[in-house]
Order: structure tokens, then C-alpha cells, then sequence
């Protein structure tokens, strides 16, 4: 099952990715973790989309879309997955739709994050990660472990305030048309109300997919 997460900065995607991952065995793949992992070792894709990504800008469709060819043509992904803001512009979600086509897949669930603004710069202004495998965390300071990896936790450098700004307004001018271009397509896009305890969002994620 290929399922798209779509949702503001802050929506709790990576976090309901994880949950959902280990729920429906079925792998996430975050483009930003692909593309954080990619800076780290300095590949020239790295290198490419750290400037878009510090301003907090969509890196260009070109290098998304090969990150998806690759990730979506490998055996890891045989069974599904769970795309975390892997499809933030419409050239991004029509190329996905061309790619699967071409090897008998489709995007088979589309789940809409929905949290406010206020909540959201909260959300992120206060979020730390881990450095090494990307969990996301609330209410825990820079420099202390991460539960799952023991790696240091560190705030992200798009989640300065300017940054998160044009964050959302890059979500609204350039991602938020991508909920009607799937609903154009006849998908349904199943919309959560994100504003609640995590186990709690995942519970409604769990029943809007049917599982
Ligand atoms: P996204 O991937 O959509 O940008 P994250 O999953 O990284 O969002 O969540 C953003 C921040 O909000 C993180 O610090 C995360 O721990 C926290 N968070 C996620 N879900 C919730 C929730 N339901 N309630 C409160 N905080 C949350
Ligand atoms: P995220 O970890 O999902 O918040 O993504 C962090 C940053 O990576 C974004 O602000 C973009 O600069 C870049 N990025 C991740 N996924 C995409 C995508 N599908 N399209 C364009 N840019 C992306």
C-alpha cells in the first residue's frame, strides 16, 4: 500500500509516519531525511538542496523526483510506503502518478494533517531531532539522547523563526494546491484533524485508513 502524507510543516507527518511504519509494516521514507542524510555525506544532491532547505524553500521537483525513482524502484519499498512530505508541488504528485503507473502501482491513500498555524510555530519552534535517525521529539532539550538510537538530539535550522515562516507560506502557495489536484483526480484525500495527543492522531489515521 503506497500512502501520501499531506500536511503543513509542524503536522506531525515524520511523527505519524513512524507510528503508521511499524503499525502497517510498511516502510516511511521522508524526502527530508533523505535529503538531510544526503548534506551529511556531502553528495553533490546534498550540496544541491542545502541553500532551498536552510531558507526553508522547496528544493527544485527535478531532485525529488529522482529521490523517488530511486526509492520507489527499490526492493525496500516492494511492499508500500508511507511518503512524508514527499510530495509537496503538483509536478511532484503528477510525476509520482507517471512513475507508479509505469510499474503497475498507485498512490493507493492520500491522509491531510490538519493543525492550525498558532500550533504549529509552536510546534516546531520547540521540536528537536535526532541527528542520526531523524525521530522527532517534543518537550526534550538539545544535546540530551534520543530514546531510539542514542543519538543527540539538535534543533533544525529551518525551524528558526524566518524560516518556519516562509515555511508556511511555501505550504500555502505551493503544496496546498496539491490536496485538490488529488481530489481532481478522483483520490480521496482523508482528512485528520491533528490537533490531539499523538496516540490519539494515530488512532484517527489508523480508522480513516480503513485498518
Ligand atoms: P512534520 O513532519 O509534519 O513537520 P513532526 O512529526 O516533526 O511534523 O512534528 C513537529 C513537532 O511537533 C515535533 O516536535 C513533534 O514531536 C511534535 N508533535 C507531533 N505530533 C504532535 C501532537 N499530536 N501533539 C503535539 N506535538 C506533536
Ligand atoms: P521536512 O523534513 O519534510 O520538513 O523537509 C525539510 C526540507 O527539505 C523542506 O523545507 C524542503 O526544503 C526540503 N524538502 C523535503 N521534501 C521535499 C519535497 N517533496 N519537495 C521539495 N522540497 C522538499
Amino acid at each position: 500500500m503506497i500512502i501520501v502524507l499531506l500536511g503543513p510543516p509542524g503536522a506531525g507527518k515524520g511523527t505519524q509516519a513512524d507510528k503508521l511504519a511499524a503499525r502497517l509494516g510498511i516502510p516511511k521514507i521522508a524526502t527530508g531525511d533523505v535529503l538531510r542524510a544526503a548534506l551529511r555525506e556531502g553528495t553533490k544532491r546534498g550540496l544541491e538542496a542545502k541553500a532551498y532547505m536552510d531558507r526553508g524553500d522547496l528544493v527544485p521537483d527535478s531532485v525529488i523526483l529522482g529521490i523517488l525513482q530511486d526509492v520507489m524502484t527499490s526492493p525496500v519499498t516492494k511492499k508500500g510506503a508511507i511518503l512524508d512530505g514527499a510530495v509537496r508541488t503538483v509536478p511532484q504528485a503528477e510525476g509520482l502518478g507517471v512513475m507508479l503507473a509505469e510499474i503497475g502501482k498507485k498512490v493507493d491513500k492520500v491522509l491531510l494533517f490538519d493543525v492550525d498555524d498558532d500550533e504549529l510555530v509552536k510546534r516546531l519552534s520547540t521540536r528537536t531531532v535526532c541527528e542520526g535517525c531523524q525521530t522527532p521529539y517534543m518537550g526534550r532539550d538539545p544535546g540530551t539522547s534520543c530514546e531510539k538510537c542514542g543519538g543527540k538530539l539538535v534543533r533544525r535550522k529551518d525551524d528558526e523563526p524566518e524560516a518556519i515562516r516562509n515555511r508556511l507560506e511555501v505550504y500555502r502557495r505551493q503544496t496546498a494546491p496539491v490536496i485538490d489536484w488529488y481530489r481532481d483526480q478522483n483520490q480521496k484525500v482523508l482528512k485528520i484533524d491533528a490537533d490531539a495527543p499523538v496516540d490519539e492522531v494515530t488512532a484517527r489515521a489508523v480508522k480513516a485508513l480503513g485498518k
